[in-house]
């Protein structure tokens, strides 16, 4: 399966972000709420037999606006 720009995109951040010691956690970047919801897709990998994710790690749902906003991401 090949991957869409955006996805990779996605995954090379996720990389930078993993090879930090610094545990981090994303608050909404308008009113700084951890309450956040992250989207992801999923499909299946047959040979894994199991459900592979893509989190859109770039764009949040804030509970407490209630609207979509891009994550900060901060020391935990
Ligand atoms: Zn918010």
């Amino acid at each position: 399966m090949s991957l869409s720009p955006s996805v990779e995109l996605n995954l090379a951040l996720l990389g930078q972000r993993e090879e930090s010691d610094q545990p981090q956690k994303p608050v909404c970047s308008h009113c700084r709420s951890s309450e956040v919801m992250f989207s992801a897709t999923a499909y299946w990998d047959a040979e894994k037999q199991q459900f592979v994710h893509h989190v859109v790690r770039d764009l949040i749902y804030c509970i407490e606006c209630e609207e979509k906003h891009r994550p900060d991401w901060i020391p935990a």
